[in-house]
């Protein structure tokens, strides 16, 4: 397993940074974004440092893609948010804000802000969502 030293997400993964973790397993963790754009706002992340999108290209990172976001919907569910009210992607180089790949869950999409919904605009060129990153 990769690992930076000078990523905040891999200091989250080893505990060297605080952060408030909901779910982890061997493979993936989940947390609460700092600066959260509705009620639930959290951050999907393989303790892997895998850089973003544009590095996954095996069966096997699809297959790591398709376990982020059904991890992402159990906590969210698991915490009193709704599937059909919430918004998933991955932002798009250079629009990651952290070099470390990273799924957003956020709900209730009716309780975004003007500026969180043009950052997590769903289809644009700098969020995307699974389908269409998945090609990758
Ligand atoms: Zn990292
Ligand atoms: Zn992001």
């Amino acid at each position: 397993m990769s690992s930076d030293q000078n990523c905040i997400f891999c200091k989250i993964v080893c505990g060297e940074a605080p952060s408030e973790i909901l779910f982890q397993n061997d493979e993936i963790i989940v947390f609460k974004d700092i600066k959260p754009a509705s009620k639930h706002h959290y951050l999907v992340v393989p303790k892997n440092h895998i850089i973003n999108v544009n590095h996954l290209v095996t069966k096997e990172d699809k297959l790591l893609v398709e376990r982020l976001i059904e991890i992402g919907k159990k906590v969210l569910e698991e915490n009193g948010g709704t599937i059909e009210d919430a918004r998933l992607g991955f932002h798009l180089p250079p629009f990651n804000s952290i070099n470390h790949l990273h799924l957003h869950v956020i709900s209730p999409m009716s309780e975004m802000s003007f500026f969180s919904r043009l950052i997590f605009k769903p289809n644009t060129w700098w969020f995307q969502l699974r389908d269409v990153m998945c090609e990758a």
